[in-house]
C-alpha cells in the first residue's frame, strides 16, 4: 500500500457517507439499534463497531486504519495522550514481580511511569544507555518481561540498534515496546524490524499543528485485543472524535511536512556546527553524530529535532540567547508548524524539576515549517547577543 493511498483513501468508506471527501465527525457518545439482535451483534464486537465511543467511533476508526497502515502494523489504538498510550502498552504486559529494561533517558513521564508508578506495584526497572545491544542482554534477569526502547532517545538522541535488540529480546521471550515519536512512521517503522508494540505521542508530528494532545499504539491484532479489553476500556484514556477528525486532517500533509523538515533542519544544523558560540550540536543525521551510520541504516531521513550545547560563560548568557530569538518560540513539545526551543536552564532553580541530568547550556531545538534562511538569520542575531 503506498503512502498516498493510506493518507487519501484507506478507511474512508465515502460511499456510505454521501461521498463526503472529508470523513464525517461522529460527535456522538453512543449508537442506537432497531432490534435487540442488532444490538447484541454490535456489543460482541465493541472494538470494531459503533456501540459506545469509549470503545469505537467511526471517525476514530478511519484514523486507526490509516495509522496502523503507516506503521506497518495489523492494528492501532488511539489515546488521549502519548503518555496514555505508553502507559497502556507497558501496563498491559506487566505484573508484580516483573522486571523491565529501559533506555536511560526516555521521555520523562515514561521514566516516572516505570520508576515511580509501576515501582509502587512491584515492577522493577533497570535503566541503561542502550547503544550497545549486548548491554540489553547483560541487564536481563530471569524475570525480565519487557524492553522499553526509544530510538532516538528524548533530548540527547542516542540510538538503539533495533534489529539487534529485538533479536536478544526474542531469544529470551521478552516483549519489545518502542516509542517512535521522534521519527514518525514515515521515517522509521520498528514493527517491520520486529518490535512488538510501537507508541507515539501524536501531539507531535502525526497531528502536526500544535492543536491537540494525542497518543497512538500499534501492534498485532491479538495484542490490540488484549490491550483493548484491559487498559484501553478500563482506564478509558481515549481520543475524542473531534481530535481524531483533526488528526486525519493533519495526516493529509504528513509526508510534505516530514520532507520539508528533513531538508531545512540539516541547513540549520550545519550553520550552528560552525558557529564559535556553539560547543556541540547533536543531530542523528549529522555526519559528526557518533551513530550516524546506524541512523542511516534504520531511519529513512532526519527530522526536525536536534540539541545544542552553547559555549556560554554563565546561565545568564544562555537566557539572553533564548530571550533574543524571535522566530523560534520558547515552548515544550515539537512536530507542529512552528520552530521551538526548549532550554534545559528552565529546569534549573525550578520547584518540580530540580534533578535534571543535562547541563544548563543544553537547548533542544525543533525546526518547523519556516524557511531555513529565516531561522538562521534569527539564530545569528540571538547568538550575537550572548
Ligand atoms: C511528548 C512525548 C511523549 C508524551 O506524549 P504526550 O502526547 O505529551 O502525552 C512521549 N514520548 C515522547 C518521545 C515524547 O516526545
Amino acid at each position: 500500500m503506498d503512502i498516498s493511498y493510506i493518507i487519501n483513501e484507506l478507511g474512508e468508506t465515502r460511499d456510505q457517507w454521501m461521498g463526503s471527501v472529508s470523513p464525517p465527525l461522529f460527535q456522538s457518545s453512543n449508537f442506537c439499534f432497531p432490534t435487540v439482535e442488532e444490538m447484541r451483534v454490535c456489543l460482541a464486537k465493541e472494538m470494531d463497531a459503533p456501540f459506545y465511543t469509549r470503545g469505537y467511533n467511526p471517525t476514530v476508526g478511519v484514523l486507526r486504519k490509516k495509522l496502523a497502515a503507516l506503521e506497518g502494523a495489523e492494528e492501532c489504538l488511539v489515546f488521549g495522550s502519548g503518555s496514555a498510550a505508553v502507559g497502556a502498552a507497558v501496563m498491559a504486559n506487566l505484573q508484580a514481580g516483573d522486571h523491565v529494561v529501559c533506555v536511560q533517558k526516555p521521555y520523562s513521564w515514561t521514566y516516572k511511569l516505570l520508576k515511580v508508578l509501576l515501582g509502587r506495584f512491584g515492577v522493577e526497572s533497570t535503566f541503561i544507555d542502550g547503544r550497545d545491544p549486548e548491554e540489553w542482554r547483560r541487564n536481563c534477569k530471569p524475570n525480565t518481561r519487557l524492553f522499553m526502547m526509544e530510538s532516538p532517545n528524548s533530548m540527547t538522541f542516542e540510538l538503539q540498534d533495533i534489529p539487534a535488540v529485538v533479536a536478544i529480546a526474542k531469544e529470551n521471550g521478552i516483549l519489545t515496546v518502542m516509542d517512535n515519536s521522534y521519527s514518525s512512521p514515515l521515517n522509521q517503522r520498528p514493527i517491520l524490524m520486529g518490535v512488538d508494540i510501537t507508541v507515539h505521542s501524536a501531539s507531535k508530528y502525526l497531528s502536526g499543528h500544535s492543536d491537540m494532545v494525542a497518543g497512538v499504539l500499534c501492534c498485532s491484532r491479538d495484542m490490540a485485543v488484549k490491550i483493548f479489553e484491559g487498559e484501553y476500556m478500563t482506564l478509558g484514556g481515549i481520543l475524542s472524535p473531534h481530535d481524531a477528525w483533526l488528526m486525519i486532517r493533519g495526516l493529509r500533509t504528513l509526508p510534505l511536512r516530514m520532507e520539508r523538515v528533513s531538508v531545512t533542519t540539516p541547513k540549520v544544523v550545519a550553520y550552528l556546527e560552525k558557529h564559535p558560540n556553539v560547543e556541540e550540536v547533536i543531530y542523528p543525521f549529522s555526519p559528526s553524530f557518533p551513530q550516524y551510520e546506524l541512523a542511516r541504516k534504520q531511519m529513512d531521513r532526519g527530522t526536525g529535532q536536534f540539541s545544542v550545547k552553547l559555549k556560554a560563560q554563565d546561565k545568564a548568557s544562555v537566557e539572553r540567547f533564548c530571550n533574543s530569538l524571535n522566530r523560534f518560540l520558547m515552548a515544550c513539545s515539537w512536530g507542529g508548524h512552528e520552530s521551538l526551543i526548549f532550554p534545559v536552564v528552565t529546569l534549573y532553580d525550578s520547584q518540580n524539576y530540580s534533578t535534571s541530568t543535562l547541563p544548563w547550556n543544553f537547548i533542544r531545538f525543533y525546526v518547523g515549517l519556516e524557511e531555513a534562511d529565516v531561522l538562521i538569520a534569527d539564530l545569528e542575531q540571538a547568538l550575537a547577543k550572548m
